[in-house]
């Protein structure tokens, strides 16, 4: 199938190396509720490993969870609970949510505070290259020493060392913090502050930096080099940029990963979802009102890397898309025998021409009509086949 790949900005043919798709989703920091912006990223992506697997290929799917970082310490602070209890507890609601969503679990669920030791390992290397130094009991990538730094960055628009930066500050890469040489490099590790949890080191009790976590973690469970790196658009640069820097240093092997896969940002209000600027709409407040397939479709609805807007009537043309394909099963009953038609062919084509699920959905919107008019029992059994790949559940 066709992938487009953000490193390259160009449509790619998506052939596997091997009989193992090793896919890494960045996951997230379990300090707030999940909101629709999270649920298209893991929908996108399971969505994707589903038909992946629906054409043959195995899929290692690792993800991991950000369960120390500012944002948890400060929000744990604000509640009155401690770091570890608040990151159990959203991890577990996230989890929740995606479970209602049909989206499967990861194969390695891991978290950045117990893979520790395998961070450390690489930022010796890093130390080791000259790549990186340490400076208080912190230690830092030098993005100067580096003359491959960017790659990604560049590939996204930014293209000269003022862009990077401008970019790096707005995403909170510590421009103040006068222990750094060059206010582009970022932490790798960082020195404990008074109050705060810490893990031992060779340079000091401190904790991880974001981006080596998603390195140490992606390595660790799926080799040198993965076929897919995922995630939401606004991590293409700087965490994904430092990621390849430090990986591909640390190895020496390129590509890190070989397809960078992003997901649209999605918008309310005319600006993008964000805890920060309050304009949420949280997945367990839509399963109040709406059936988990009518979200999902709702999602799906939209081309995974195109931001898009989100407004109450698409979940209500989602739900009546959700109502055809009930009444469809209604008339099928459980037979799954149906012959592939040239729906099938349409859908598939659609699905393999980057996942284009706004397309596949039509489709079956269209499908379900005329074989509800038509009572053509053999079509209703491949429009549910098919509608199942896309993990909608539709549930009698
Ligand atoms: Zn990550």
């Amino acid at each position: 199938m066709k992938l487009f790949n953000t490193l390259t900005q160009s449509l790619e043919e998506f052939v596997p190396v091997d009989d193992t798709v090793r896919i890494y989703v960045c996951g997230v920091t379990p300090y707030d509720t999940t909101h629709l912006g999270h649920a298209f990223t893991y929908v996108s992506f399971d969505t994707l490993m589903r038909y992946l697997e629906y054409t043959g290929c195995k899929v290692k799917y690792v993800q991991n969870v950000t369960d120390i970082d500012d944002d948890i310490l400060r929000k744990a602070r604000e509640v009155g609970m401690a770091w570890d209890e608040l990151g159990r507890r959203e991890t577990e609601r996230y989890l929740r949510d995606m479970d209602a969503l049909n989206v499967r679990r990861p194969d390695v669920y891991a978290y950045a505070s117990e893979e520790t030791p395998t961070m450390i390992e690489i930022i010796q290397v890093l130390l080791a290259k000259g790549l990186a130094y340490e400076n208080g009991g912190s230690v830092y990538y030098s993005v100067k020493r580096d003359a491959e730094f960017g790659g990604m960055a560049r590939a996204i628009g930014l293209n000269d060392y003022h862009a990077m930066l401008t970019i790096a500050n707005e995403r909170g890469n510590f421009p103040d913090d006068p222990r750094k040489r060059d206010p582009l490099d970022f932490v790798l590790w960082q020195a404990q502050a008074p109050g705060e949890p810490a893990w031992p080191s060779p340079w000091g009790p401190g904790r991880p930096g974001w981006h080596i976590e998603c390195s140490a973690m992606s390595m660790r469970y799926l080799g040198p080099q993965l076929d897919i790196h995922g995630g939401g658009e606004d991590l293409a640069f700087p965490h994904h940029t430092c990621e390849i820097a430090q990986s591909e240093h640390f190895t020496g092997k390129a590509p890190f990963s070989r397809f960078w896969v992003h997901t649209g940002m999605v918008h309310q209000d005319g600006e993008k979802m964000s805890k920060s600027l309050g304009n949420l709409t949280l997945v367990s407040d839509l399963l109040k009102d709406y059936s988990a397939d009518a979200i999902r479709v709702t999602l799906l609805s939209h081309l995974y890397r195109c931001p898009w807007e989100c407004f109450p009537e698409d979940l209500q043309v989602a739900t009546e898309l959700v109502a055809r394909l009930q009444q469809v099963r209604t008339l099928v009953g459980e037979r799954s025998d149906g012959q592939d038609t040239v729906l099938s062919g349409r859908f598939h084509a659609a699905m393999k021409n980057d996942l284009n699920t706004p397309e596949a959905l039509l489709l079956l919107h269209r499908a379900a009509e005329t074989m509800l008019a038509n009572h053509d029992i053999n079509t209703g059994a491949e429009i549910l086949r098919l509608a199942r790949i896309l993990g909608l559940r539709i549930e009698g």
